[in-house]
């Protein structure tokens, strides 16, 4: 098998690629407002509870429509995944491996036409969208191969007058509970891992991209996955997650989303219900308060660069996204100016126009949301560009640097998740250090400085899960950066790595006297 690559991002300057992104677009454009089914079992089933899924850069486009579960048919979800499991578990995990990978040259594919689906259901403009498609191929091609290097006869130490073998065997049906902010790459990197390691998945994708979970449903059909091993379940996080996290036959809960969702299910799961005979485990991958660390002596243009793309990137709505920027006395002016004068210049638009920097933000929770901080911050800082509203029919936001922002300051602690940046004034290196951990959060953050010494003091002290040096806190590669955060950002679980499939799977040692 050859060695894991990862997905090459596409090049639109290239005319060709362009061209054949358009016609992406245009047939999904042709597939708007249609049906979309619960999948249980591979049975199709329609409801009269529907939930639409529309367009965050032009309200009045229907993406789908997509029948929600209930209660009722999340148990029949759960009762399809428990009877697979008996057959799926007893598939080799060769054979496992090879549908991620038939999965992943299907993607590869259809790759512009998954991508034009984000662009239209997510607001992800081009670029942003074609690396959620490559991330997503990416964890299928790291996984199936991650899986093959588990199912190896595993070193142990050898005594003599036994053979001993330790098996990775898996759990059981979990429940995997996606955002929608990397609504193909985290779903499916969280779905595919668990089925590759044996287990069966009920799937509870988050609403607002509901439709582009249901088009990678395809892609296991066509890719050969049996019925039940993964169910499509959408419905409210509410009334159909907690239905899947608080019952008895759960083995395991993979959720990606925020803090709040990620504590309470962390707290249900811990309860003991009737009928359940094991601890049910718990991945949790949550929010971020990311900082970016500038030194007196760096790359000024590094840093301005850094921070505008890690706060602006999707509109801010990564865990990863630099929401603060803390920055040497010595270079404070320079650096916010500059990094003004870029944002001032950014182009905020329709997702679908290739060349906008900003599409809008995923829909109107997160729009009101958005703007409430932003109220925030004017009380709380300087406000220096943006601060509200963005033109068009769609939820879209200015982007938004505020300026001498205290570090105890809520938008300082808070996670915004759009596209709002605060900076805040550091005396030197050490302040500036004790400033980056003040947060309950740590996932990511980066640190620009031609200080050797400094970065090796960053490199021990700056306590985060992704932590870079002169670049930006975002855009984690597969198998290069494997991904998870520190403290109140979640479980450490390490997506992309080579410890992250051990979460969904149990280890078995069997001893024999020779
Ligand atoms: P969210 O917590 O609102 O929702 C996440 C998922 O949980 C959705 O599928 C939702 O329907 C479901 N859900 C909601 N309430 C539930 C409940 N009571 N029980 C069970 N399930 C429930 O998060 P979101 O808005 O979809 O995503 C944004 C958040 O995700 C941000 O905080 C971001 O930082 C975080 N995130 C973290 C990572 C990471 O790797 N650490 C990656 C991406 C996003």
């Amino acid at each position: 098998m050859i060695e894991f690559r990862n997905e090459p991002f596409t090049d639109f300057s290239q005319e060709a690629n362009r061209r054949d992104f358009e016609t992406a677009l245009e047939k999904v454009k042709s597939e708007l407002g249609k049906e979309y089914d619960i999948i249980i079992g591979g049975e199709h089933i329609k409801t009269d509870r529907k939930v639409k899924s529309i367009n965050p850069s032009n309200l009045d486009e229907v993406i789908g429509i997509v029948s929600e579960a209930d209660t009722a048919l999340a148990e029949k979800a759960m009762q399809a995944a428990l009877t697979a499991f008996e057959s799926w578990k007893k598939v080799s995990p060769e054979a496992r491996a090879r549908v991620l990978f038939k999965a992943a040259a299907i993607l590869r594919r259809k790759k512009h036409e998954f991508s034009a689906w984000m662009v239209l259901e997510a607001g992800k403009s081009w670029p942003e969208a074609d690396a959620d498609t490559a991330e997503a191929i990416d964890f299928m091609e790291f996984y199936g191969r991650e899986m093959i290097r588990l199912s190896d006869r595993q070193p142990l130490t050898s005594i003599p007058g036994e053979d001993n073998n330790l098996y990775y065997i898996p759990l059981g049906v979990g429940a995997v509970i996606p955002p929608w902010n990397f609504p193909l790459a985290i779903m499916v990197g969280m779905t595919t891992a668990a089925v590759v390691a044996g287990n069966t998945v009920v799937l509870k994708p988050a609403t607002p991209t509901n439709v582009i979970a249901y088009k990678f449903m395809e892609i296991l059909k066509e890719a050969g996955l049996p019925d039940g091993v993964v169910n499509y379940v959408p419905g409210p996080g509410k009334e159909v997650g907690e239905f899947f996290v608080t019952h008895p036959k759960t083995r395991f809960i993979s959720f990606t989303g925020s803090r709040e969702v990620g504590l309470r299910i962390n707290e249900l799961a811990a309860k003991t219900v009737p009928g359940q005979k094991w601890i049910k485990r718990v991945v949790a991958e949550m929010g971020g308060k990311d900082s970016i660390v500038v030194d007196s002596d760096c790359d000024i243009d590094l840093a301005v660069d850094s921070i505008v793309k890690s706060a602006f990137g999707f509109s801010g709505q990564k865990c990863s996204a630099c929401s603060r920027a803390i920055v040497h006395q010595d270079v404070y002016d320079e650096v916010l100016q500059k990094v003004v004068a870029k944002t001032k210049e950014l182009k905020v638009g329709e997702a679908k126009t290739l060349g906008i920097d900003l599409g809008p933000v995923i829909d109107d929770k997160a729009y009101n949301k958005i703007l409430e901080y932003i109220e925030i911050g004017k009380q709380e800082g300087r406000l220096m560009a943006g601060g509200g509203k963005a033109d068009g029919n769609g939820y879209f936001i200015q982007p938004t640097v505020f300026a001498d922002v205290d570090p105890q300051a809520r938008i300082s602690q808070e996670e915004i998740f759009g596209p709002v940046v605060a900076f805040i004034k550091a005396k030197d290196f050490d302040h500036a250090l004790s400033i980056a951990n003040n947060t309950e959060f740590g996932l990511t953050g980066s640190v620009i400085t031609r200080n050797r010494m400094h970065l090796e003091r960053a490199r021990e002290e700056f306590f985060v899960g992704n932590l870079y040096f002169n670049r930006k806190c975002t855009g984690a590669l597969v198998g290069v950066h494997p991904f998870g955060g520190f403290n109140m950002s979640g479980t450490d679980s390490k997506a992309g790595g080579r410890d992250y499939l051990l979460l969904f799977t149990q280890a078995k040692l069997v001893s024999e006297a020779l």
